[in-house]
């Protein structure tokens, strides 16, 4: 998207914004057991029974109740996925090369069940089983031109909005960044907030904090317009009840999923900031996860995003975090290097953060500084 400034001098319309025509998810259902729906919700996707519907399913729940519910019919295949290491571009590649050996046929559906790893990982596979070549040569934006297989998103942690948007963020060779396409959304989407028992506490935090991110970054961004406030004001919102507020567990449960869900749209018509920026360089050197990256580098963004950052602290005294300390102590000077490269290298989010002239905002030396106290 391209942010443009008005010439009329009126202050209420100071800014005219210009933007893709995007494609949302086509269908959602929303509930308590609605997991259960999952059978009836692919039958008509199934087109013979030679062509499976493959689940990838995080391996948290290899033998858990969840699995035993999956509704599996002829040759259907559970894939456990292990998300103690983000999605990888050549994990990507792998699973295609399996499905097409092992299939004659195109599978009928691809399921992804599990947080924003195997949410990534199920809308790239369904994209890569019909676009030829490595998913590495798909990262970036519009790249990918056929439609991909049928997908179908069912999230089971609440907060990277992943299971809304149109990116797989993929771990590449060179770069940690999204196949962002038009075919990358999910076609049907469960939201069944029950999924959500078991996560960790500290994990629930970091996730959870991955959407609180994505708010202060596009309600302080530049790009910001009235739809992406719209839901970045609801999440926003959403997220000081979870983290500070007092309720019940279900409470909480149900209006993270929901807070996830709009930061997610918030981002589609804006972008991330520097947090992002900097924790994609901190990931893709230290292989640090995603939602704790972006704690890790929020903490010392105060100069950035002062009201943001001092939430933030109240949200982790309240919910009795500790965030590990020492991660850059050891790094040499090359790993330095590569993490301000990487995190330099993302120009829209320095601009939505920064403005147009970020780069004479921001230089390698700043980042080096932050990296340095994380
Ligand atoms: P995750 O998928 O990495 O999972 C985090 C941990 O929670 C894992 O150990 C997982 O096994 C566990 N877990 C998940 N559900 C559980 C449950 N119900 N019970 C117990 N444990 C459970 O977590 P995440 O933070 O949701 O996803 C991070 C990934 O999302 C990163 O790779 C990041 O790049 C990506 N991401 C994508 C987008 C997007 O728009 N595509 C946006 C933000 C982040
Ligand atoms: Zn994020």
């Amino acid at each position: 998207m391209e942010t443009k400034q008005s010439t009329s001098g009126s202050p209420a319309k100071a800014k005219i914004t210009t933007h893709g025509n995007f494609p949302l998810v086509k269908h959602v259902v929303y509930g308590r057991g609605s997991f259960s729906q999952l059978g009836d919700i692919l039958l008509p996707q199934r087109k013979n029974s030679e062509a499976p519907v493959i689940f990838l399913v995080d391996d948290v729940f290899e033998g858990k109740t969840l699995a035993s519910r999956l509704p599996l019919l002829f040759n259907d295949r559970i894939i456990f996925i292990s998300a103690d290491e983000e999605p990888k571009t050549s994990q990507v590649d792998a699973l295609v090369s399996l499905i097409k050996q092992e299939y004659e046929e195109l599978p009928s559906g691809i399921v992804g069940i599990g947080g924003g790893t195997l949410m990534d990982l199920a809308k790239a596979l369904a994209v890569m089983l019909t676009n030829k070549g490595t998913s590495a040569d798909y990262q970036g934006w519009d790249l990918i031109s056929r439609e991909g297989v049928y997908h179908l998103g069912i999230p089971t942690i609440s907060g990277t909005g992943a299971e809304v948007s149109r990116t797989a963020v993929l771990m590449g060779p060179e770069k940690k960044l999204g196949i962002n396409s038009d075919h990358t959304p999910f076609d049907q989407v469960i939201l069944d907030p029950d999924l959500t028992d078991g996560v960790a506490h500290d994990q629930w935090f970091y996730t959870g904090m991955d959407c609180f991110i994505h708010c202060v970054e596009s309600l302080e961004g530049t790009y910001l317009n009235e739809f992406s406030k719209s839901y970045g004001e609801k999440a926003y919102e959403l997220c000081k009840k979870v983290f500070l507020e007092e309720g019940s567990d279900a409470e909480k449960q149900e209006q993270l999923m929901m807070a996830s869900w709009h930061g997610g749209m918030s981002i589609a018509f804006s972008q991330v900031g520097v947090a992002h920026a900097v924790s994609y360089g901190l990931s893709f050197v230290k292989g640090v996860r995603h939602g704790l990256a972006n704690c890790l580098v929020f903490n010392h963004l105060d100069e950035y995003y002062p009201e943001g950052v001092a939430l933030f602290h109240a949200m982790m005294d309240k919910q009795g975090i500790h965030l590990p300390t020492g991660i850059c102590a050891n790094i040499t000077e090359s790993e330095m290097d590569t993490m301000i490269r990487v995190a330099l290298s993302m120009t829209p989010l320095w601009e939505n953060a920064l403005g147009k002239n970020w780069q004479e905002k921001v230089c390698a030396e700043t980042l080096r500084e932050i990296y340095k106290k994380i």
